[in-house]
């Protein structure tokens, strides 16, 4: 049986692990399920998975989850990300949105579990802390991102091969052919309808303005420890490669498959195996249908060129990005600020950033809690 912490366990990821659970009880058992403000669905979890350790946001809710529920130890707030990610267990999904994730993951890590990570912003903000703390303790790092857990799965078998280059796939999202123009005029409600994927709300954002796919050049930066200027984004929208890997003999690797989280989540779980889905796979092999790839416009989606940007200053940029994005996203949701004001006010708070190089958590930390400051002063709301 092997044991696991689900971070982020009532959001799109966490749910869907919990899913695949369901579906093979005999082969997993949950030490830890964790939420932010959705205790009823926490609630619903604890029932069926019997967690040992469940935390909640808020100390309060925390407080009188554990009066109903005498088996399980309730904490709350980052002490209790960090109490869940270090819980006796083989694995550690963290599947929480945003920096949050950050110290649960490293703390994982530290106490010597392996990682399958969809957070991916803990690796744009400290992937080179995160990445040498998966060495020194010997755990693995699996990616649940569908890109990655591509680029990882096109790796087996060629570890040591060299790579000419990734083409990281994206779909291009709801405004994919839009001009920088048109752009001006999207709403929240066109931005949150994405064509392939139903995600949470920051990822589907994140999506719209493609900071998602910046997101991932340096969480593949980082993962496969390749060169920003080795990863190439190719727009694809029909979403069924989902990422390839060419070597330096010309050879091209890819791996497909429907847009279905539930694939590269298990893929995860089950590693080194492979475990079975009752899902189909894609069905237009033999059918007159077809793939097809074009280039992004980094200068309409302009968080492309912003990541590629930060990830090739180094030091604290990439998490100075992240920082500024994640309060812009949540303010865009809030309908107080306008959908390109995200990619220009990012620009703006890296221009006048004075990066960090060498850095420990603890400058990591610092420099977040700094750029979320300053983007709020510079908004100005
Ligand atoms: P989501 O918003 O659906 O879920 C986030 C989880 O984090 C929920 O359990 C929520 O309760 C918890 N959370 C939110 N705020 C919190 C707080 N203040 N304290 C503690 N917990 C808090 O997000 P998601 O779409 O599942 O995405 C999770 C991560 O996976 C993100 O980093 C995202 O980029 C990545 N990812 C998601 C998908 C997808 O299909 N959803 C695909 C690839 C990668
Ligand atoms: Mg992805």
């Amino acid at each position: 049986m092997k044991k696991l912490a689900i971070l982020g366990s009532t959001g799109s990821i966490g749910t869907q692990c919990l899913d695949i659970i369901r579906e093979n009880r005999e082969k997993y058992s949950v030490s830890a399920l964790t939420c932010g403000s959705n205790t009823d669905l926490l609630e619903q979890q604890i029932k069926e998975f019997c967690p040992e350790i469940a935390v909640t946001e808020s100390e309060e809710d925390a407080l009188n989850l554990s009066k109903k529920y005498k088996d399980t130890e309730f904490f709350w707030g980052k002490k209790g990300l960090i109490e869940a990610a270090s819980s006796e267990c083989h694995m550690v999904m963290n599947a929480l949105v945003g920096m949050r994730g950050l110290e649960p993951t490293y703390h994982a890590i530290k106490a010597g579990k392996d990682i399958a990570l969809a957070n991916k912003e803990t690796l744009v903000a400290g992937g080179q802390i995160i990445m040498q703390a998966v060495n020194d303790n010997g755990v693995r790092m699996l990616p649940v991102d569908s890109e990655h857990s591509a680029i990882f799965q096109c790796l087996e078998g060629n570890r040591g091969r060299n790579i000419r280059k990734i083409l990281l796939t994206a779909s291009g999202g709801p405004f994919r052919g839009y001009t920088a123009d048109k752009l001006e005029m999207v709403t929240l409600k066109q931005a949150l309808k994405h064509p392939n994927w139903s995600m949470g709300k920051k990822i589907t954002i994140d999506s719209a303005t493609m900071m998602n796919k910046g997101l991932e050049v340096i969480e593949a930066r980082w993962l496969f420890d390749v060169d920003a200027d080795h990863i190439e984004i190719l727009v694809h929208p029909q979403s069924i490669l989902h990422s390839a890997v060419e070597f330096e003999d010309g050879s091209v690797i890819g791996q497909m498959g429907v847009p279905d989280m539930r694939i590269p989540i298990s893929f995860a779980m089950a590693y080194p195996k492979r475990q079975k889905s009752s899902e189909p796979g894609p069905d237009f092999f033999g059918k007159a249908s077809c793939l097809t790839f074009e280039k992004p416009d980094p200068e309409v989606f302009r968080c492309i060129k912003i990541a590629y940007e930060a990830i090739k200053a180094g030091g604290t940029y990439p998490a100075v990005m992240n920082a500024a994005n994640e309060v812009l996203v949540g303010l865009f949701l809030d309908g107080r600020i306008r959908f390109t004001q995200i990619s220009s006010t990012i620009e703006k708070i890296l221009d006048v950033h004075k990066a960090e190089y060498n850095i420990e958590l603890e400058d990591i930390l610092e420099a977040d809690k700094r750029a979320r400051t300053e983007t709020f002063r510079l908004v100005d709301l």
